[in-house]
């Protein structure tokens, strides 16, 4: 088990996919990975939060800001400076 490996399964073992066998290897793994704990703590938090979050209504002001943000976007060029950056010239 490495730190790709228990990323790629967080989702199934929050959900209860996975077998003995894996959940014990996904949380052997995180006794000793700061960074993998960090994940999962991270995971259920954005989970819980989400939950929280889904039954609440968004502020009429706010929707029509996000509205005229996204309107805003989509009539805006597009910006190809970094996918045409060439840099190989000289001076
Ligand atoms: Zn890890």
């Amino acid at each position: 088990m490495n730190c790709r490996e228990l990323t790629e399964r967080v989702m199934a073992l929050r959900a209860g996919e996975l077998n003995l066998r894996a959940r014990l290897a996904l949380q052997l793994h995180a006794a000793f990975c700061d960074c993998c704990r960090n994940l999962l703590s991270t995971y259920d938090t954005t989970v819980a939060v989400s939950a929280e979050l889904a039954d609440r209504e968004i502020p009429e002001a706010v929707s029509l800001e996000f509205e005229a943000m996204m309107a805003a976007a989509m009539a805006a060029p597009v910006d190809a400076t970094v996918a045409d950056a060439d840099d190989s010239g000289g001076a």
